[in-house]
C-alpha cells in the first residue's frame, strides 16, 4: 500500500464546504472540489492506487473513505480520511465498500506485509504477533490484495526491476511496489 502522509495542506474549497455543509451526502460534493482533492492527493499518491499501487488517472480512480463514512460520519469531508483506489471490481475501495480495513495505508504500514514466494502474492510479517497477523490478514482479504491480476502484475514489475538490476532509492522513491522492491533488492 501507499504510506500516505497527507502531507499536502487541506484544500480551503474542501474546509469551507464542510464548514458549511458537514451533513450534505457525500455524493453532493461538488466537482470543483473534488478536483482539488484529486490534485493534492496526485502529488501525495505519484498517480498510484493507495491500496495497490497499480497506475491511475483521473478517470480509472475515485476518491475513497479510509474510514468508511457509515462509521464515521464526521470523517466524510476530512482530507486526511481521503485517497485515491482504483476502480477496479474485484479489490481495493469498490471491493472494501463500507467495510473498515484494520491496516490503514498510512506511514510504516509495509512492514506489517511480507512478499511470498515467487506467485506476487502478500501476507503477514512472520514477525507479528498473531492478533497482527491476523489484522493484515484481514487487510489482504477485505482489499484483495491477492487477486490474480493484482499478484501477476507485482511480481512481473518486481522481476523486471530486479532484471534490470535497479536498486537506486531514486528510482525506487516514486515506483508502484516500492517497499517491497527496497526489501529485496
Ligand atoms: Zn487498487
Amino acid at each position: 500500500m501507499i504510506e500516505l502522509e497527507h502531507s499536502q495542506p487541506e484544500p480551503p474549497e474542501l474546509r469551507r464546504f464542510r464548514g458549511k455543509k458537514p451533513n450534505t451526502p457525500w455524493n453532493d460534493l461538488p466537482h470543483p472540489v473534488k478536483d482539488v482533492i484529486h490534485k493534492a492527493l496526485d502529488i501525495e499518491q505519484e498517480n498510484l492506487c493507495v491500496y495497490c499501487e497499480t497506475e491511475i488517472n483521473r478517470k480509472s480512480c475515485h476518491l475513497e473513505h479510509l474510514q468508511p463514512q457509515s462509521i464515521y460520519p464526521h470523517l466524510r469531508f476530512r482530507y486526511n480520511n481521503l485517497a485515491q483506489s482504483c476502480n477496479s471490481p474485484n479489490h481495493c475501495g469498490r471491493k472494501k465498500g463500507s467495510q473498515q480495513i484494520p491496516v490503514l495505508p498510512e506511514p510504516g504500514c509495509n512492514n506489517l506485509f511480507f512478499l511470498s514466494g515467487t506467485d506476487g502474492k502478500l501476507e503477514p510479517n512472520a514477525d507479528l504477533a498473531q492478533g497482527q497477523k491476523d489484522n493484515v490478514a484481514k487487510t489482504i482479504e477485505i482489499l484483495n490484495l491477492n487477486s490474480p491480476d493484482i499478484a501477476r502484475q507485482r511480481q512481473q514489475y518486481i522481476t523486471t526491476v530486479m532484471g534490470l538490476g535497479i536498486d537506486d532509492d531514486n528510482f525506487l522513491s516514486d515506483q508502484p511496489f516500492r517497499h517491497i522492491l527496497q526489501t529485496i533488492l
